[in-house]
């Protein structure tokens, strides 16, 4: 299995690429973002559970976060492999990961960082939330909390992937298919 972190803070073009990702390498997209607002649609539990900490920009707690990302591994493991986009969050979900999936004897392939000033992270937020609909897009305190949940509590996460050699930084200012060409070929260096 090919199994990718993607990684990077709010507004670096995860979800973006992870799309073109997914298209090209046909792969289980466990987005934990994606996966909470779908609850919170449905108004499930966990949605309702969620709420208060994406509202405020928080993070939900990662025996929350962890028990739904394990519920997906286990309902596709016949996939060709999964990639996770905003998640692993805190070093204790990296931990958790590692440990879910060595249960199956798997492992993650490698990480792949994308790499966004922080200005550039707000005028591109700023301006997905002409469209996104989302709360937490729309008001300036809203990102800088998580502006800066990002920096405290999920940039240790890249150092988790460093002491295992599995890290690979990109530059994620530039064209959307510039960007992708470059993760591509990290992506492809995996699978060797
Ligand atoms: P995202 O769509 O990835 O920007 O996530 C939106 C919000 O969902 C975050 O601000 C958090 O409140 C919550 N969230 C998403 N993924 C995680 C995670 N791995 N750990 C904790 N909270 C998360």
């Amino acid at each position: 299995m090919l199994n990718i972190v993607l990684f990077g803070p709010p507004g670096a073009g995860k979800g973006t690429q992870s799309e073109k990702i997914i298209d090209r390498y046909t792969l289980v997209h466990i987005a934990t973002g994606d996966l909470f607002r779908r609850h919170l649609g449905e108004g499930s539990e966990l949605g309702k559970l969620a709420q208060g900490f994406m509202d405020e920009g928080k993070l939900v707690p990662d025996e929350v976060v962890i028990g739904m990302v394990e519920d997906k591994i286990k309902e596709n493991l016949d996939a060709k492999g999964f990639i996770f986009d905003g998640f692993p969050r805190t070093i204790n979900q990296a931990d958790a990961l590692d440990n879910m999936l060595n249960e199956h004897q798997l492992i993650i392939s490698g990480m792949v960082a994308l790499v966004v000033p922080h200005e550039e992270l707000r005028v591109r937020i700023k301006e997905r939330a002409k469209t996104s609909g989302r709360v937490d897009d729309q008001d300036d305190k809203k990102i800088s909390k998580r502006i800066e949940v990002y920096e405290e509590e999920t940039s240790p996460v890249a150092g988790h992937y460093k002491e295992q050699a599995k890290y690979n930084s990109i530059n994620g200012v530039g064209s959307i298919s510039d960007i992708f060409n470059q993760i591509t070929s990290v992506i492809d260096s995996f699978k060797d």
